[in-house]
């Protein structure tokens, strides 16, 4: 970024007046401070959902006069912002600065040209902010309901304003909207009537709480029945067109590249990984098959990868076999010397807590960044209520070979190795505006990294490659995020067709028709989302060769992953231009 002429001399002098590090660093650690605390008093929901609980009692209602108030504070705090050079900032604080940069032009950007708040109906819905009030414990039970009352006398001007707000919807939009209200109501039901049960509150109060409640489920019922008129009115599409596809993209991913030059790369990679695929199955056809190979190749690739399906472990050991993979993967890191492992920070593996029950899978669960509690949990899922068909169908999809990617993805090297070299550097701004296209772009460059160093279903292989069974089903793998770049960009900038899709994720990406299905479903509904996962792993491994061409016989991948996680959840961009600073080749 570029700085007035007269304002990047006062910051020269100010250097060559000496001690101005010292002095610029205590100063943005304030502007820093007080940025977090005017974007909590703006956005008081964003702050309870992340652990912030000043303001758990508010709801504003989003109408012009709140606009207002959010251009005010993104324009204050941005030339509060510019009053910064760059160049005086250490890295950590250089990475905020642009974080918060993004942020706040993309909120000034949002309001007046993405114009969401008119055409997206699902963006109006209260009940998982009421949720957070009463699912997690952070304070005694009956403040948390007296919050809770006290944000409910929002709720009527909220909607009231919603309504207002919506000028043209998307159908799209708009059903999503009805389901997620209508779904969500259980929160002023059920949910509010237990906490209610357990709390000690008078009578009289508890009486006045359910009053409230009552009002507020009629007046979302009638959202929904508004919105249900709506859908004979005028509508507009759900394709946002290139022009703010572009911009979003920009804004959301924090790219050095453009959407389009993702897409193109998507579509190369495609081509590309389509061919080893089907030589791959070419080479193994004989092994597994004793009739000739089909003339359609994809065919063929689907057969195999379907044979191959079928090696999987039974329902009742899926849980422990993540469990024992996950030494295997720290192992296989140290082994091959890809990164330190943190030996004080091992990941604790919990088998799913109730309210996740039957969530096949597994997921990381880090502490949010206001939390006291500092452990990171690895939430290893069961099929509790799963018809049997179903889980058959969950196994052969998560067989010995996924599984394995699924866990270098999820957690080492991927996502929870990632959050512990991120947690070294601890900045509030980076855990609440962290890039999500670095993490996830992390996490996917995880997957090829380990299968590059030779990691394969058999731990007893001393082979330096991973064989190609392994390799034709990372590829299918990672088909998938490439493909959901080419879904995203094609439909909402191409204009492609529901059956453009099902062909390209059911035909030529190897998927089920219900996963291809949801996929549809997410896209009309979601934009420069779906693209974020082969966006990141671009940038990363792109990059990444890039600086082993720089340095030559110096280079280790052990050194440039510890050099790239070392500057925490940044865009890729910002850790590329400060590591070549370092080598003097930027
Ligand atoms: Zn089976
Ligand atoms: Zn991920």
């Amino acid at each position: 970024m570029r700085l007035p002429v007269a304002l990047s001399l006062l910051l020269c002098c100010v250097l060559y007046c000496g001690s101005a590090t010292a002095a610029t660093k205590s100063s943005f650690a304030e502007y820093e401070s007080n940025f977090l605390s005017e974007l909590w008093r703006t956005y008081p929901t964003w702050a309870t959902s992340v652990g912030y609980h000043t303001y758990d009692s508010l709801l504003p209602a989003p109408n012009e006069a709140y606009r207002a108030r959010e251009r005010k504070f993104a324009t204050g705090m941005l030339s509060e912002l510019k009053k910064f050079d760059v160049r005086d900032l250490s890295d950590a604080d250089r990475t905020d600065y642009y974080l918060i940069e993004n942020q706040l032009n993309y909120i000034l950007w949002s309001a007046d040209t993405l114009k969401e708040y008119q055409w997206n109906p699902a963006l109006y819905n209260v009940c998982g902010n009421f949720a957070d009030l009463i699912n997690s414990d952070y304070m005694p039970l009956e403040l948390r309901l007296r919050s809770f009352a006290a944000k409910m006398k929002g709720v009527k001007a909220y909607y009231a304003a919603a309504r207002a707000n919506i000028g043209t919807p998307t159908l799209e939009h708009l059903k999503l909207a009805m389901d997620q209200n209508k779904g969500g109501q259980s929160v002023f039901k059920d949910e509010l009537n237990r906490e209610l049960d357990k709390a000690s509150l008078s009578v009289a109060e508890k009486a006045e709480i359910r009053r409230q409640a009552d009002s507020v489920i009629k007046i979302i019922d009638d959202y929904v029945s508004w919105l249900k008129e709506k859908r004979n009115g005028p509508l507009r599409t759900f394709r946002l067109g290139q022009e703010l596809y572009e911009r979003k993209f920009y804004y959301e991913n924090q790219s050095r590249f453009t959407a389009q030059e993702i897409y193109k790369k998507a579509n190369v990679q495609k081509m590309a990984i389509t061919h080893k695929m089907v030589a791959i199955t070419e080479q193994l056809w004989p092994k597994y098959f004793n009739t000739p190979i089909p003339k359609n190749r994809l065919l063929a690739v689907k057969s195999l990868i379907d044979t191959l399906s079928l090696k999987h472990v039974k329902a009742e050991d899926f849980q422990e076999t993540i469990e024992h993979l996950l030494p295997r993967l720290t192992a296989f890191v140290k082994k091959k010397d890809l990164l330190t492992m943190d030996p004080t920070k091992p990941l604790v593996v919990r088998k799913e807590p109730d309210y996740m029950a039957g969530v096949a899978g597994a997921s990381i669960s880090a502490p949010g960044p206001y939390e006291k509690r500092g452990n990171t949990f690895y939430n290893v899922g069961g099929f509790k209520g799963w018809a049997s068909d179903r889980v058959e169908s969950y196994l052969r999809e998560y067989n010995d070979y996924i599984l394995q990617i699924l866990n270098i993805h999820e957690a080492i090297p991927g996502h929870y190795t990632q959050l512990v070299y991120a947690n070294k550097s601890k900045s509030l701004v980076k855990a609440i505006l962290g890039n999500n296209t670095m993490i996830e772009g992390w996490a996917v460059y995880a997957e090829r990294m380990m299968l590059e160093a030779g990691y394969d279903i058999d731990s007893t292989r001393s082979a330096t490659e991973a064989s190609p069974e392994m390799w034709l089903m990372y590829y299918k793998w990672h088909l998938r995020s490439i493909c959901n770049t080419l879904l995203d960009y094609g439909v909402h900038v191409k204009g492609q067709q529901y059956n453009y899709a099902m062909h390209l994720l059911v035909d030529e990406a190897f998927q089920e028709k219900a996963e291809a299905e949801n996929k549809w479903k997410r896209v009309t509904v979601t934009q420069t989302q779906l693209c974020c996962y082969f966006t990141g792993f671009t940038e990363i491994y792109e990059f990444r060769e890039e600086y082993k061409g720089l340095v030559k016989n110096a280079y280790s991948v052990k050194n440039f992953n510890e050099q790239f996680l070392g500057f925490g959840s940044a865009p890729t961009k910002y850790i590329r231009t400060m590591m070549l600073e370092k080598l003097g080749k930027y």
